[in-house]
């Protein structure tokens, strides 16, 4: 259904003259409500006080979801409203669809019914197609997404001749982004604000959001504001919106931005039938302009309010309760709240540290799947009951890797699995046209990334060529460049990137390739191909030199948008994978087989995400890694925010702990890699705040796992003003001195110091061929520019003929006789 007929079907049943529910279904009476006696009193009041505003503020795990959803059941069940005259906003799609799913069972059909039930963003689309004319728009406007925005804001910063390197088009769009969070238009952003960027933001805003209307589209942050100002000028449309939405409900009211709060307000207006629920404690969106104020004065604005308090918690046990209570409870702004629970005590909060985040991973993996057959203290429980959340998504892929590698099943929730990603799927492409110069649907991923020139015509005419002669489509661009019937930028281009290929495949013939570099993830995006710098290689260094000369890893560097910098990181990781194979073919191979394996949804799988993505969810197993000064607390937070920053660190931290039912398990590592860099860590200061008494401290070496070094600096923490509960995880694992001494550098010279262990320089010479001399004539092959002729030789440089690349100068220590090609240590 699109949307235009959901709105047809949507006014015909919502009209102020529509149908009243059927006679025949109310005389059968409402259902029994079964729902109602699964709630506590106070939840029950909550869903039984249908009339006038209801806030529901209570802690984590208190039932407010559940009590939110009966009430919506109860709603509809009463006949109070029919299921498209409640409007129910959630924080994601996934939570509308659980939402529906339970109202649906409540009630004993599909919950389908209920259309106005979605995030804010999901529910504007639908309501601003209907009164786009009122902002200028038509009502089939496009939704810009953030690379557009960005493309957009770049050329009228260009045009007003700013200087971009200095003011980039990122910093614009934050900057109006915030302002829309505030349903600030442009006339309506304050002077005290218009200094921004640079004096220039708030005509640059002007500018946009004229572009905006002339494209007949609009961004995410447009769709709250065009609402809230077609509410606020025309009364007539806020007065039908009153009719139709009888009673509004809101879950995770804390994390409400003003543009949010303005439109629930003018929207409850008519009735006041609103319901919000939510938790101060765990206002974590404050970085996207939430304000954890709207619920704090809900009272306030909906004079009359009925408040209900929730204390009873069902979700975790009393040692995760206290341990959440207990880091929570260094915050200063909140209203305070005591929670209990009637469950078990069950296992203590578990506190470990590590050496560095690779063995963190390895330990969790193992600790998961032991708790999937069973565990002296814990029944056996399925993948599907844990989870891991992290704080950045760049801690991902440590976890990935680890499991991918043994065989253990996840899901990455809010971004696609490594060797989903964009650029890890172009990079294998690159790889498997190499590998395999038939994979015509590898060569197609890739023939115009980066950019080549070659369109969707010149791409048809390459395959025509390719069915014409039957030939792969690598083998057709090379006769349709043989024949001349490539031309411009295309022919130059395309010419390179076959010759390239040969090259490459060359180089996999030449022989088994033995691990010569060690730092490659450093040289990956230097410039290798200067003629006096060439090198020999392994597959490893193969794969950069792919990577570097087909352009792709500088298009990556060239891009300025955010996501850039963690792509070219991706493209390290991807290279530092191929170290557990002897070729790319074997590497291909084991990557096709982890994805067919993968396939089948059905399969169990662990969660990983972010603890932002996390709200609402809860886990019965949850792994809390990467607790660490700077990673977690952010330090941007910290620096962007300071004390304000902190405290949402800390909220962070209570949803963590609190997502977990019944074992939530805490590490923190010592030494960290951050975008391709080893840094050293201290130990997160939430760590501190965790009650002793409900934590227990675990050794890696106990449990079989991780690396059981000897600690031996027991004592010398004294002097870092570390905690008791910081020392013993970090003994128990037993961190070596290296570890300790540089933290105690870096807690001496108080600054962030970057540490690279088991770091040296790559030796890619081929021992023994340094001195061999060559003499003009002799035939030689080198690995990167593979066999050629020598033309003139000096003592340590060669110019040399090369057969596929041509002329080169290269160095004699990196050369062997041709006949010799087959002893290089690949
Ligand atoms: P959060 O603050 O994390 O969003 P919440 O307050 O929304 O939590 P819910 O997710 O609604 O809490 O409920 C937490 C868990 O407790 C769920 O598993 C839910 O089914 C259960 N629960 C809630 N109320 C009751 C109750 N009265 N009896 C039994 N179980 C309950
Ligand atoms: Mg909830």
């Amino acid at each position: 259904m699109s949307d235009f007929d959901e709105f047809d079907a949507f006014e015909a049943a919502a009209a102020p003259n529509a149908t009243p529910v059927p006679l025949s279904q109310r005389a059968m009476g409402a259902r029994p409500a079964t729902y109602l006696d699964e709630l506590n009193p106070a939840q029950r009041e909550a869903v039984e006080r249908l009339d006038g505003p209801v806030l529901m503020l209570a802690g984590a795990g208190t039932g407010k979801t559940k009590a939110l959803t009966a009430r919506i059941a109860h709603l509809i069940n009463t006949h109070r409203a029919r299921p498209d005259e409640i409007l129910a906003v959630t924080f994601t799609n996934k939570a509308a669809r659980e939402m529906k799913d339970r109202v649906g069972n409540y009630l004993g059909n599909g919950g389908d019914s209920m259309r106005w039930m979605g995030t804010f963003h999901a529910i504007c689309v639908k309501l601003l197609r209907r009164n786009a004319e009122l902002v200028g728009l038509k009502s089939n406007f496009t939704i810009l997404d953030m690379d557009d925005v960005k493309r957009l804001l770049k050329q009228l910063i260009e045009a007003e001749g700013i200087d971009r390197k200095r003011w980039p088009e990122r910093e614009l769009a934050g900057v109006i982004d915030a302002w829309k969070n505030r349903a600030w238009t442009p006339e309506k952003v304050p002077t005290s604000d218009a200094s921004a960027f640079n004096g220039k933001g708030l005509e640059l805003y002007k500018q946009y959001q004229r572009r905006l209307r002339e494209l007949n589209a609009c961004d995410f942050g447009d769709l709250l504001v065009h609402m809230v100002t077609i509410f606020q000028k025309h009364d007539d449309v806020l007065a039908q919106y009153h009719r139709w939405f009888k009673y509004v409900l809101v879950d995770e009211y804390q994390d409400t931005n003003v543009a949010q709060y303005l439109w629930l307000r003018l929207l409850a207006q008519g009735h006041k039938n609103i319901c919000c629920v939510g938790d101060d404690d765990q206002s974590i969106y404050g970085w996207r302009g939430a304000e954890v104020g709207n619920i704090l004065k809900f009272e306030k604005d909906f004079p009359g309010a009925h408040v209900v308090r929730l204390e009873q918690n069902y979700r975790s046990t009393p040692h995760i309760l206290a341990a959440a209570s207990a880091v929570i409870a260094g915050n200063s702004n909140r209203l305070g709240k005591t929670l209990w629970t009637e469950r078990e005590d069950g296992e203590k909060v578990r506190l470990i540290g590590h050496w560095d985040g690779d063995e963190e991973a390895r330990w969790i993996g193992e600790e998961a799947e032991s708790i999937q057959r069973g565990t002296r203290s814990m029944a056996s429980r399925s993948l599907e009951d844990m989870a891991i959340l992290v704080r950045a998504s760049h801690q991902m892929r440590a976890f990935e890797d680890r499991f991918l590698s043994i065989g253990l099943p996840y899901r990455v929730i809010g971004g696609p699995r490594f060797y989903e990603r964009m650029e890890i799927r172009d990079a294998m492409a690159y790889f498997r046209v190499v590998t395999s110069p038939e994979d015509d649907l590898a060569f197609e991923r890739i023939v115009n990334t980066p950019k080549r020139g070659v369109g969707d015509k010149a791409l048809q005419n390459i395959q025509i060529c390719a069915r014409e002669n039957s030939v792969p489509l690598l083998e057709a661009t090379r006769i349709l460049l043989r024949d001349g019937a490539i031309k411009g930028k295309a022919k130059t281009e395309l010419s390179k990137l076959v010759e390239s290929f040969e090259r490459w495949s060359d180089m996999t013939r030449v022989g088994r390739v033995s691990q010569v570099v060690d730092d490659h993830d450093d040289d990956l995006f230097e410039d290798i191909s200067e003629p006096d710098e060439t090198v020999q290689v392994g597959h490893i260094a193969l794969a950069e030199i792919i990577l570097d000369e087909s352009g792709y890893t500088s298009m990556w560097q060239k891009d300025k948008t955010p996501e850039a910098p963690g792509r070219l990181e991706n493209l390290k990781e991807l290279v530092k994978a191929l170290e557990n194979f002897d070729n790319l073919q074997g590497f291909l191979e084991h990557v096709s087989l982890i994805m067919e394996n993968d396939s089948s949804e059905s399969e169990e799988k662990l969660t990983i995400m972010t603890l932002h993505g996390a709200k609402g969810l809860e886990f019965p197993v949850v792994f809390l890694p990467g607790w660490e000064e700077g990673l977690f607390p952010s330090q941007r937070s910290m620096d962007e925010s300071g004390q304000k920053g902190l405290e949402e660190e800390r909220r962070l931290a209570y949803v963590g702990i609190t997502r977990s039912e019944a074992l939530c398990t805490i590490s923190f590592a010592g030494n960290r890699r951050v975008y391709g860099q080893w840094q050293s860590q201290l130990p997160g200061r939430f760590i501190d705040e965790l009650p002793e008494d409900h934590v227990e401290v675990l050794s890696a070496a106990s449990l079989g796992t991780g690396g059981g070094r000897s600690s031996g600096f027991d004592d010398d923490f004294s002097d870092l003003g570390m905690s008791s509960m910081q020392k013993r995880a970090i003994n128990a694992d037993g961190w070596d001195t290296p570890g300790f001494k540089r933290m105690q550098a870096r807690q001496a010279g108080g600054a962030r110091t970057s540490v690279t262990p088991k770091r040296k320089r790559s030796n890619l010479m081929v021992d023994g061929d340094a001195q061999e001399l060559f003499r003009p004539g002799d035939r030689i092959f080198q690995t990167k520019f593979g066999y050629g002729t020598v033309m003139e030789s000096s003592r340590d440089t060669l110019d040399v003929e090369f057969d596929k690349a041509g002329s080169k100068k290269v160095k004699a220590g990196f050369v062997v006789a041709a006949d010799r090609a087959g002893d290089v240590p690949f």
